[in-house]
C-alpha cells in the first residue's frame, strides 16, 4: 500500500509526478457522466506507461471468445465496452519540440479532481534540455448537463523565453483495446471532415456497427483575448487535427479550448449523427467554458445534495465516501433503461465494462436511497427487457418451458462468461435478480412494478429453479447439484447453502407475488398468465414440494448451516493463521489448493443471513458470523462490506470499523494493488452500505417501515447522510451520543429508532439521546 494522494474531503490531489504510478492515477482521477467516460490520460503526447481509455455507455464489441478447451454452452464472445474515439489529444509543440512528460523535466505537477464540481485540473511546470521552461494548466469535464459533451481548457505560459506554442487538437478513432482476446482493431472507418475550426470523425464498431461520431471545436485566446485559429489541417484514416500556433511573448498565456460532442447510433439514426453532432457542437460552444463548468458545479451540487455522507472528525474516512459516491455518480446516472454498471465503470477494460449480479446485489440499495424512484426503476428494466435472452441462455443448457437463467456477464442480455464453473454452475446470480425486484417494491411501495414488469421474472426464474433443483431418491429431498455460490474458491459443490436458500425463498415469493398481482390487478393477473403460459394449477405444487423437502447442509454439533455438504471435510484453518507472505492466497496458492483450502473468498452463507435477516434469530447469525469470519480472506472487493454491516449488527464494533476501512479507502490507497486495471466501481456501493445499514443501522422492514439504529465508530465526531424514501428525503444525523431525523421534502412519515416508533414531519425531527452509540 502506498499513500501518494493528498488528504481532502472534497479532493483527490496527487502533488508528484510519478510515472511509475501513471496508470493507478489514470483509473483514480477517471472522468464520467453516466453517458460516456475516461481515464485520466494526459491531453498532450505522452510517451511513458499509459492504459489510453475512453468509453462510451453501452458501445460494445462482441470480442470472440478464447478458451484452451471449448464446452458446449459456451458463449460464442464477451461483450466489451470498447475503448474509443480519442477526443482529449491536445499534442504541444514549443519551439517545435513536443511537450511530452516523459521526456521533459518536470519540476512541479499537481493534478486535482474536484469531486464537488465535477472536473479534472492539471497544472505543471516542466522544462526542456535547451532550459526553455512552460507553466501548463489544463481543466477538463464531462459535461452533467450535455451529456453528449466535453470540454478543456489548456493554457500554456512560457516562463523564460519567448517562442512559438503550437496546439494540435486532434480526434483519433484508431485505438485499441490492450484487453482484445484476438489482437484485433474494434473499430472501421466511416468518414472524417475538418474545416476552419470543426473537425469530425465517425467511425463504427465492427459486426456491432454502432457508429460514433466525435466532433471538435476550438477557440485560441492569448491572455484571455481571441485570436484567429488558421492553421494547417490533417485528415487521414479515422484522424483529424488542425494545428494552431502563436508566437509567445514571455509570461503570455495562450490557451486552447477545446469543445468536443461524441454521439452514438444508440441514441442517433446513422445518417443523422453527424449533424447532430453539429448541433451540440453550436449549443456547448455558445454557452462557452465557464458557463459550461458552472453548470457542471450546479449539476453535481444537486447530485451531493441528494447523496453526500458528511464524516466529522476523520477526514481520511471523509475523502474515502466521497470518492465513492463520486466515482458511482459518474457511471451511472439512471436515464437510459439500457444502461447498467460494469464492476469498473469506465474506469479501465477489466470486466469489459458490461453487467454483473453486482448491479442487483450491490449497486442497486444505493441508487434507492439516492436518487430518484426511476434510477433504480430502469436498472430493474434492464433486466426485464432481458427476459427473453435469459429464457434462449437456459434453453442453450438444457432447460425449457419458460425457464430463464440470467447471465453472470452480460451487456445485451446474452452471456459473455466462459469458463464453466461459473457461467454454468454460479446460478445464485439468478436469485439476485428476483431479490432486487423486492428490494425496490419494499423501499419504495411500487407493487404494480410487479404486476406490470417483475412477476414475469419471477416465474421465469421460478421455473429455472424448479427445474435446477432435483430429488435425491438417497435422502428422500431435494437437491442442488454442482454449483458455485458466491465464494468462487469453491466449485461444483453440492447444496450450497446460499443458492439453496436464496431458491427457495424465490419459489415461495414468486407464489406469493402471483397470489397478490391476482387480487390486486386481476386484469393484469391475466395478460402475465397469457404471456407466460403459466398454469397454476401444474406449477405451483411442484413448488410447494420443493419447498416442504428441500435439503439444508447443516452441522448439528456446531448448530450451523454449512456453506455446502462437504464444508467439515476440509482442514479448518483461520484466515488469521495465514502468513502474511501468503495473501491475497489468489496470488500466490495454485488455484487446486484453494478450491482445497476452507477460505472463503466473500460472504457465501452470510450473504444469504445478511440478505434475509429477518429471517433468522440474532444468536443464529451470531452463530454463523463466528464460525464463517476467521475464514474469510476477503479477495473480492464486494467481501468486507457485507461482513462489516454484519458485525455492525452483532455489535461487533471494532471488526466492524476495520471491515469498513478495508471497502472505503480501496482504490484510493490501492489495498489489493490493482487500481491500475480500474476502479472497484460495484464495491463502492458496498462502501455506501457499510455507513448507511452498517453504522447507522438502516432496514426497510417486510411491511415497509423504515428502521434506523445508528452507532458511531470511535474516530469519528458525527456522521450524516440523507436517503429519500417514499417521497420524503430524510436527513440522519448521529452526533456524539444524538440521534436526529430530519424531513427535508415530502410529508413526513413514521420511522423505528433503535426499534421504538418515532413521527417525523418537516416541521419536527425526531431526536433520541443515547449515551453509548460510540464505538468503544
Ligand atoms: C466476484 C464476483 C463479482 C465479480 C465482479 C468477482 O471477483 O467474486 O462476485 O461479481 O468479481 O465484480
Amino acid at each position: 500500500m502506498d499513500q501518494y494522494l493528498e488528504i481532502d474531503p472534497w479532493n483527490i490531489i496527487e502533488t508528484e509526478f510519478r510515472p511509475e504510478k501513471q496508470r493507478e492515477s489514470e483509473s483514480i482521477f477517471s472522468l464520467g457522466n453516466g453517458m460516456m467516460g475516461q481515464r485520466a490520460n494526459f491531453e498532450e503526447q505522452y510517451s511513458g506507461d499509459s492504459l489510453r481509455g475512453s468509453y462510451i455507455a453501452g458501445v460494445y464489441y462482441p470480442d470472440k471468445t478464447k478458451v484452451g478447451w471449448w464446452k458446449i454452452g459456451y458463449p460464442e464472445y464477451f461483450a466489451k465496452v470498447v475503448n474509443s474515439v480519442n477526443w482529449i489529444g491536445i499534442d504541444v509543440e514549443i519551439d517545435g519540440e513536443p511537450l511530452d512528460l516523459a521526456q521533459w523535466q518536470v519540476t512541479s505537477f499537481k493534478r486535482l479532481l474536484n469531486m464537488k464540481e465535477g472536473y479534472l485540473e492539471r497544472t505543471f511546470t516542466a522544462e526542456n534540455e535547451a532550459g526553455k521552461e512552460v507553466d501548463v494548466r489544463a481543466v477538463r469535464f464531462l459535461s452533467m448537463a450535455d451529456k453528449e459533451a466535453g470540454a478543456i481548457r489548456y493554457s500554456v505560459t512560457p516562463t523564460n523565453f519567448e517562442g512559438v506554442i503550437r496546439f494540435i487538437p486532434y480526434l483519433n478513432a484508431d485505438v485499441e483495446n490492450e484487453d482484445a482476446n484476438w489482437d484485433e482493431k474494434f473499430w472501421d472507418p466511416v468518414s472524417t471532415k475538418i474545416g476552419l475550426n470543426r473537425g469530425y470523425v465517425t467511425s463504427k464498431t465492427k459486426k456491432t456497427e454502432f457508429h460514433v461520431t466525435a466532433a471538435m471545436e476550438y477557440r485560441l485566446t492569448v491572455d484571455g483575448k481571441d485570436i484567429d485559429v488558421t492553421g494547417e489541417t490533417e485528415e487521414r484514416e479515422m484522424y483529424v487535427s488542425h494545428a494552431v500556433e502563436h508566437e509567445a511573448m514571455q509570461g503570455q498565456t495562450v490557451t486552447l479550448e477545446k469543445y468536443v460532442a461524441v454521439l452514438s447510433s444508440l441514441n442517433h439514426p446513422k445518417d443523422e449523427i453527424q449533424k447532430n453532432s453539429a448541433e451540440v457542437l453550436d449549443r456547448v460552444g455558445r454557452k462557452g467554458f465557464d458557463l459550461m463548468m458552472q453548470e457542471q458545479a450546479e449539476r453535481w451540487t444537486e447530485i451531493w445534495d441528494n447523496s453526500d455522507i458528511i464524516i466529522e472528525g476523520d477526514a481520511e474516512a471523509q475523502q474515502g465516501i466521497r470518492f465513492n459516491i463520486f466515482q458511482l455518480n459518474q457511471t451511472y446516472t439512471g436515464e437510459d433503461e439500457r444502461l447498467n454498471i460494469g464492476p469498473k465503470g469506465f474506469t479501465g477494460e477489466k470486466y469489459g465494462g458490461v453487467t454483473y449480479w453486482d448491479t442487483e446485489a450491490y449497486a442497486l440499495p444505493f441508487y434507492l436511497c439516492t436518487a430518484p424512484q426511476e434510477v433504480a426503476r430502469n436498472l430493474l428494466l434492464y433486466r426485464y427487457r432481458h427476459l427473453e435472452k435469459a429464457i434462449e441462455n437456459a434453453e442453450k443448457l438444457g432447460f425449457g418451458d419458460g425457464a430463464a437463467l440470467y447471465p453472470m456477464v452480460t451487456i445485451n442480455g446474452e452471456e459473455c462468461h466462459n469458463e464453466w464453473e461459473i457461467t454454468f454452475e454460479e446460478i445464485h446470480r439468478n436469485g439476485a435478480m428476483v431479490y432486487a425486484i423486492y428490494n425496490y417494491i419494499r423501499h419504495t411501495g411500487d407493487r404494480e412494478y410487479m404486476a406490470d414488469y417483475g412477476l414475469e421474472v419471477l416465474i421465469g426464474v421460478a421455473r429455472f429453479w424448479s427445474q435446477r433443483i432435483t430429488f435425491s431418491e438417497h435422502k428422500q429431498k431435494y437437491v442442488m447439484l454442482g454449483v458455485t455460490g458466491p465464494n468462487e474458491y469453491e466449485n461444483n459443490v453440492n447444496n450450497n447453502w446460499y443458492t439453496n436458500y436464496l431458491s427457495n425463498w424465490c419459489l415461495r415469493y414468486t407464489i406469493e407475488m402471483l397470489e397478490m398481482v391476482k387480487q390486486q390487478y386481476p386484469e393484469k393477473y391475466e395478460t402475465v398468465i397469457a404471456k407466460t403460459g403459466f398454469d397454476p394449477e401444474e406449477e405451483v405444487p411442484h413448488w410447494k414440494d420443493i419447498l416442504a423437502r428441500m435439503y439444508f447442509p447443516r452441522d448439528d454439533k456446531r448448530d450451523i448451516y454449512l456453506q455446502q455438504e462437504l464444508y467439515l471435510d476440509k482442514e479448518q484453518r483461520m484466515a488469521a493463521d495465514l502468513d502474511k507472505s501468503q495473501r491475497p492466497i489468489n496470488q500466490h496458492w495454485s488455484w487446486d489448493r484453494i478450491l482445497r483450502s476452507c477460505f472463503i473468498k466473500q460472504p457465501d452463507t452470510l450473504m444469504g443471513m445478511y440478505l434475509f435477516e429477518d429471517h433468522f434469530d440474532i444468536e443464529v447469525i451470531k452463530r454463523h458470523f463466528d464460525f464463517y469470519e476467521p475464514r474469510t480472506v476477503h479477495e473480492s472487493s464486494l467481501s468486507p462490506c457485507v461482513h462489516s454491516i454484519q458485525a455492525a449488527r452483532l455489535g461487533y464494533e471494532k471488526r466492524a470499523y476495520e471491515l469498513y476501512l478495508r471497502t472505503a479507502r480501496l482504490d484510493l490507497d490501492d489495498y489489493n494493488e490493482e487500481v491500475d486495471e480500474g476502479l472497484h466501481i460495484t464495491s463502492m456501493a458496498g462502501t455506501w452500505m457499510s455507513i448507511v445499514e452498517g453504522f447507522a443501522g438502516k432496514r426497510v422492514t417486510d411491511e415497509g417501515r423504515l428502521s434506523i439504529r445508528p452507532m458511531l465508530p470511535s474516530e469519528w465526531e458525527a456522521f450524516e447522510f440523507k436517503i429519500l424514501y417514499r417521497d420524503n428525503m430524510l436527513k440522519v444525523r448521529i452526533d456524539g451520543g444524538q440521534v436526529s431525523v430530519h424531513c427535508e421534502k415530502g410529508e413526513g412519515l413514521e420511522l423505528l429508532i433503535y426499534d421504538e416508533l418515532h413521527e417525523v414531519t418537516p416541521e419536527s425531527p425526531a431526536e433520541v439521546n443515547k449515551e453509548e452509540i460510540k464505538v468503544s
